[in-house]
Parts: C-alpha cells; structure tokens; sequence
C-alpha cells in the first residue's frame, strides 16, 4: 500500500479540484440530525465530521426508483428504449461501514448473474474512505471484524488527524485519481502520520458500546427457525419497513410497469421490504410468510444466517441505522446476544 500526507489546510482545494472534475458526491448536513450524501459543487458544502448518513450511499448505484426502460407502441410495433447511464463520479466520505455494506452487496448485483444496471455504475465511480472520529451509540462494526478507521473495499482512505489526513492509496483507481491531482499531496511525515492513526484506531476500538458476540450465531440460527423467540419479536414490530430501507445491505425491489393512454410506458424498479405484507405474496394468492412472525424472522435470518449462506458474506455491516430508526427499539445487536441467550434456557 501506497501513503501520501495531505496537510489540513489543502483539504478544501482538494475537495474544490474534486468538485470541478468530477462528479463528487459527499456528505451534507441539512440539519443536526440529518446527514445525507449528495451531489456537491464545493468543498465548503461538505461535512467532514458527521458520523453516519440517514440513507446509506448504497442508493447511488441501487437507487430508491430507477427507471430501467421505456416503450411505445406507436406505429404498429413496440419500440423500447433503453435508459441505461452510469455517469463517472466520485463518492467522497464513506466511512468504513457503509463501504463494507457495499462490498457485501456486490456479489447480489455484481455476482454470477450481474445487473447491467448497478455493475457498470460500480465500475464508474471511485469510492473515497474518510476514518470515523468517534463511535456513535448504535455503532457495533467490530463486532463484525470492521475497524472505522479500515478503508477495505474503497479506492482511497482518508484519516484525519492532528495537523494532516493520512492518505491510504488501495487500488489502481485511487492512484490514476491522485495522480492527477498531485499538487495536494506529499511523502513528508508519512511514517508520523501512520502511527497517529494507529492510535486513533485503538482509541476507536475501546469506544463500543455495543460488542455482540457474532460466534456461534448462525449455527443457532440454522437450527432455529420455528424457535417461539421469533414471535417474542414479532409482536414489538410494527412492520413499517424503516429499518430495510435505512440499511446500506438491504436489496429487494419491485418491478412496476406503467402505461399510458397514448400507448407509452415504462418499467421500473423500486427497493421493497420484507417486512411488508404482500412482500412474498405470489400471484395465486399464497403467502409463505403469511405473519409478521416470518417477515420478522426473514430479516434477521437475512442478515445473520442466509447471507453468510450463500455468499460466505456476513449480511450486516454494525452501521447502526435500523437500531436508530426502529420506532419500536427492536435491536439487532441486541438479538445477536438475546438469540444465544434463549436458547440456552431451553
Ligand atoms: S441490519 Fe441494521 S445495523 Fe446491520 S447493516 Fe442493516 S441497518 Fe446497519
Ligand atoms: S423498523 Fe422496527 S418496527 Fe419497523 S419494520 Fe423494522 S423492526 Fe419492525
């Protein structure tokens, strides 16, 4: 791995120059309590200390609504057009969760059956780290072996430190980036700053308040499906969906068709929850996951048991999001540790 060090005070001109070449999407604070990653044409519009987003960056190349095509049958015959459009960009900002959110989600989009709409969009953009300061509350990435200061999966990290960002160069992406940006950057301190950072990881390490022991889960999930913990929780659930549609690793869509009077129409997916009733509903009318029992069920096995199944790929990333946001309190690390504890009493 490659290091430079960026003084504190260069970091605006080089948020400007990213801004002016590319297009560069950062954290934004609309309020105390809102943070959200969007398109940014300054430097000064960026908040370099929030600590998470609402809605995770994921959206970016799995959005909300995205239109996949658009028809019309004028002239006797159906002409569909295409609206594929992966523009280049940048993502600065991510922290260490959200970046581990998506290297899981690759392999449901990017994997043996990729989506020509999310992997040319992951292709085309450059994913830059930026270290945590601190651990919220919510936080329990290293419970599933993320360190906040880990830039494992972008192009480039960034730490802020006393006087300087240390600079983590990771893939060929992120030197063609700094490369052309050399003016910002230099060698000096490096071996300074490297150690600087490893005392802010091991500060960060010692900062959860949430460690849930992930051992063992999954093999008590495998052997607990009908176990009557899972109406326990159902019964707190309300079903509203928030905590899949805050999660960087939640992957469900909808597909909607719409048509028109003048012939004319178009296909589009929409993220959708489990935890919605008509989620697995089929088209006879049968639903396997008749209750909220099994939609509750679904999720956390989901996170914890189906995605380690079939990807060897832990489904969660700690970030925190649905513990936060959930109206009812219902917390998955506290379901981590719950889960081992219940069934020892059995
Ligand atoms: S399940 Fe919750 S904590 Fe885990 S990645 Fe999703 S939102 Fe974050
Ligand atoms: S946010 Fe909470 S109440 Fe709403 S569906 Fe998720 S677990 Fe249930």
């Amino acid at each position: 791995m490659q290091y430079k060090v960026l003084e504190k005070d260069k970091i605006s001109g080089f948020l400007d120059y990213l801004a002016s070449k590319h297009n560069l999407m950062a954290p934004v604070s609309e309020d105390e309590s809102f943070s959200q990653f969007k398109r940014v044409y300054q430097a000064s519009e960026i908040n370099l200390n929030y600590t998470n987003t609402v809605i995770p960056p994921k959206n970016y190349f799995f959005p909300p609504a995205e239109n996949l095509f658009s028809f019309s049958a004028e002239n006797g015959g159906i002409e569909i057009k295409e609206s594929r459009q992966a523009e280049n960009m940048v993502i600065f900002g991510l922290r260490p969760c959200d970046i581990n959110g998506m290297s899981m989600l690759d392999p449901v989009f990017n994997g043996n059956f990729p989506d020509s709409y999310y992997g040319p969009k992951r292709e085309r953009t450059i994913l830059i780290g930026l270290s945590c300061q601190e651990v919220m509350p919510t936080c329990f990435c290293k419970s599933f072996g993320t360190d906040p200061t880990d830039g494992s999966g972008a192009d480039l990290m960034l730490t802020g430190l006393e006087n300087c960002f240390l600079v983590e160069i990771l893939t060929d992406k992120g030197a063609g980036l700094l490369e052309n940006a050399g003016g910002f950057f230099s060698d000096e301190s490096v071996d300074k700053a490297i150690s600087e950072k490893k005392l802010l990881r091991d500060k960060l390490a010692g900062a959860f308040l949430r460690e849930p022991d992930l051992s063992g889960v999954k093999e008590i999930l495998d052997k607990n499906f009908e176990h009557p913990y899972w109406e326990e929780l159902a019964a707190k659930c309300i079903g509203c969906g928030i905590c899949t549609f805050v999660c960087p690793t939640c992957h469900c869509f909808n597909m909607i068709d719409t048509s028109r009077p003048d012939a004319t129409g178009s296909r589009y997916r929409c993220h959708d929850s489990c935890m919605f009733p008509g989620f697995t509903k089929m088209a006879g009318g049968h639903n396997p996951r008749p209750t909220r029992v099994e939609r509750v069920r679904n999720r956390f096995m989901h996170k914890l048991k189906y995605h380690l199944d079939r990807y060897n790929l832990d489904g969660c990333s700690g970030c925190g999001r649905c513990i936060a946001k959930c109206p009812v309190n219902i917390d998955i690390s506290q379901i981590i540790t719950h889960i081992r504890e219940v069934v020892k009493d059995d």
